[in-house]
């Protein structure tokens, strides 16, 4: 056996007293008392390895060789459970865009079980999309290929960036078809079927704690609250006989600060969740469910990809940060009765705003090469900020090109105007150059005088500033219409070249990579209105 399992979750917490049954004939249905329910996955006639991420099958203690083997393909795509794993789904609930939503669950995820690593790690394996559990709710728990290369490629594409998220072991063709209303316009269509396996120390939730505590099951919340910070925050429990009040307001203060540096992480390379709801905030500070989320292309605090969120735009990239604080908020109520003084645990929420603000004027001084934080930088930003927004600029690319800006540049004979040279310089980020009036060139080169006053005062040399920038501004981020471009190409001529090739390319984000400059490129025109470039629904 490759694998050595340790079922924690299931040995220790309480479970659905009832026998384990296949999900294909498994009901929807409102489970209490309980922290899971055994599951089995649905067997997939075809199953059919797509793609792979071979860092992380290392990371759970497997050979290159053993990616390849058929018990990987049946363990993987539901077919065949190896030995000691134990599926189960996890009950939990949350709030959805701002209300309280009730039970939601592991609808479509089944946990496989929990492998200890030869270098005594705990990772839980997690198939999405293998079939219903008794969370739901009438949908079928299946997924379909276009969110599942999604959700693989972007999970490790975050990775690699340095941003904390769970991880993609595998993408799996099932061979089955699954109908979806991808428009929800009334038109279903048959769609081919693929499972991704996650790999996380943990996929518990806010809304994990929070179902048992807007039942008032508080037996259970306890229960579970002692789990995870025994399990997945040694640390604070130090061995102790009893997890009191205070350890539980020391675990609350990590979750604030794990999450603020999560969301410092997104502002910095544009990523936007897009559902941002308590049952998609994971425990560990990690970025989880992968679902309609995109990447900002032109710079606009206000855009969301997720069609869903159009009106109220709650989700959308400039709220992020406001929303993780009202989402802690919300855990803190439903840990609120396992603590003696409340008081703590909104004190405690300071932790995410400093945390916040110390990572963000960080971040803010490596994207921009600066060392020392002045009083005038606030207004330095904010300055960019509004240029930025003033016509459509590619985020990604307009960090990337003020690296290579020359400070204290000279008009040449052949550039006499610094205006125009500006804008040559940083012509790869406007989407309508016809925008670049004189109005926005003078604007352009009145905050480049600043920023180059700057950069002379931090006394940083030219090398070191731009080593600086380039590790923190990436050059190639999973752009939506490249994620599109690699969909098209598997569900079309069933060729998954263009997943791998992007996840090889994703592997080194902030490095120029010779002969892969088409996967920097700003968003093509074709991409501007396109579905799955630009917007996003939740029907996946
Ligand atoms: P999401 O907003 O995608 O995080 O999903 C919210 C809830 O709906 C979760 O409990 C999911 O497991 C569930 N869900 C989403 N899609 C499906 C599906 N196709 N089948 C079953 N449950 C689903
Ligand atoms: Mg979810």
């Amino acid at each position: 056996m490759p694998l050595k399992f340790d079922n924690r979750f299931v040995s220790l917490l309480p479970g659905e007293n009832i026998a384990q049954i296949d999900g294909s004939t498994q009901l929807s249905r409102k489970v209490l008392g309980a922290c899971y329910s055994n599951t089995l996955p649905v067997k997939p006639s075809d199953p059919r390895l797509l793609a792979h991420a071979s860092e992380v099958a290392e990371l759970i203690g497997l050979s290159p060789s053993e990616v390849h083997s058929q018990w990987f393909l049946d363990a993987f795509s539901g077919r065949k459970l190896l030995a000691d794993m134990e599926p189960f789904a996890m009950c939990y609930g949350g709030h959805q865009f701002g209300h309280w939503a009730g039970q939601l669950g592991d609808g479509r995820a089944i946990n496989l079980g929990e492998v200890v690593n030869p270098v005594g790690q705990r990772w839980m394996l997690q198939l999405k999309g293998a079939g219903p559990t008794p969370y739901s709710r009438n949908a079928d728990g299946f997924a379909v290929l276009r969110s599942s290369v999604r959700e693989f490629l972007c999970s490790e594409a975050m990775h690699h960036l340095g941003v904390p998220t769970t991880r993609a072991l595998s993408l799996i063709g099932t061979g089955d078809l699954v109908v979806r209303d991808m428009f929800y316009d009334g038109r279903p269509r048959r769609e081919p079927g693929a499972i991704v396996c996650r790999v996380a120390p943990t996929f518990v939730r806010f809304g994990n704690f929070e179902i048992f505590s807007s039942r008032q099951d508080l037996k259970i919340l306890k229960q579970l609250i002692d789990h995870v910070i025994r399990t997945d925050f040694p640390e604070l429990a130090d061995g102790k006989q009893e997890i009191d009040s205070g350890i539980i307001v020391t675990w609350f203060r990590e979750i604030c600060r794990r999450t603020a540096v999560m969301i410092v992480h997104w502002m910095r390379v544009g990523f936007v969740h897009g559902v941002m709801n308590t049952d998609n905030m994971s425990i560990l500070g990690l970025t989880i469910d992968y679902g309609p989320y995109g990447w900002l292309e032109d710079y606009d605090p206000t855009w969301t990809p997720n069609t869903t969120d159009a009106q109220g735009r709650r989700y959308c990239y400039g709220q992020q940060p406001q929303i993780a604080y009202w989402n802690l908020a919300q855990l803190a109520n439903s840990i609120g009765p396992c603590v003696d003084d409340k008081e703590s645990l909104e004190e405690a929420m300071s932790v995410y705003v400093d945390t916040i603000q110390e990572h963000w004027q960080n971040t803010m001084l490596a994207k921009l090469g600066l060392q020392r934080w002045t009083p005038t930088e606030d207004s330095l930003l904010e300055s960019l900020f509004e240029l930025l927004r003033s016509i459509e600029t590619d985020m990604t690319w307009f960090y990337r090109l003020l690296a290579t800006w020359p400070i204290g540049h000279q008009p040449t004979e052949d550039q006499p105007d610094r205006k125009a040279a500006a804008l040559v310089h940083f012509h790869e980020a406007f989407y309508r150059p016809e925008q670049c009036d004189n109005d926005y060139a003078a604007r352009l080169n009145a905050w480049l005088n600043r920023y180059d006053q700057r950069v002379l005062q931090d006394h940083n040399d030219a090398r070191h500033r731009q080593a600086i920038m380039d590790r923190t501004n990436p050059l190639y981020v999973l752009r939506n219409y490249l994620a599109q471009e690699a969909i098209d190409l598997a569900q079309e001529q069933g060729d998954p070249g263009l997943i791998m090739e992007l996840l090889d390319v994703l592997r080194n984000p902030y490095r120029e990579q010779p002969g892969k400059e088409r996967f920097a490129k700003k968003r093509p025109e074709w991409a501007r209105n396109r579905p799955g470039c630009s917007m996003l629904s939740c029907s996946s």
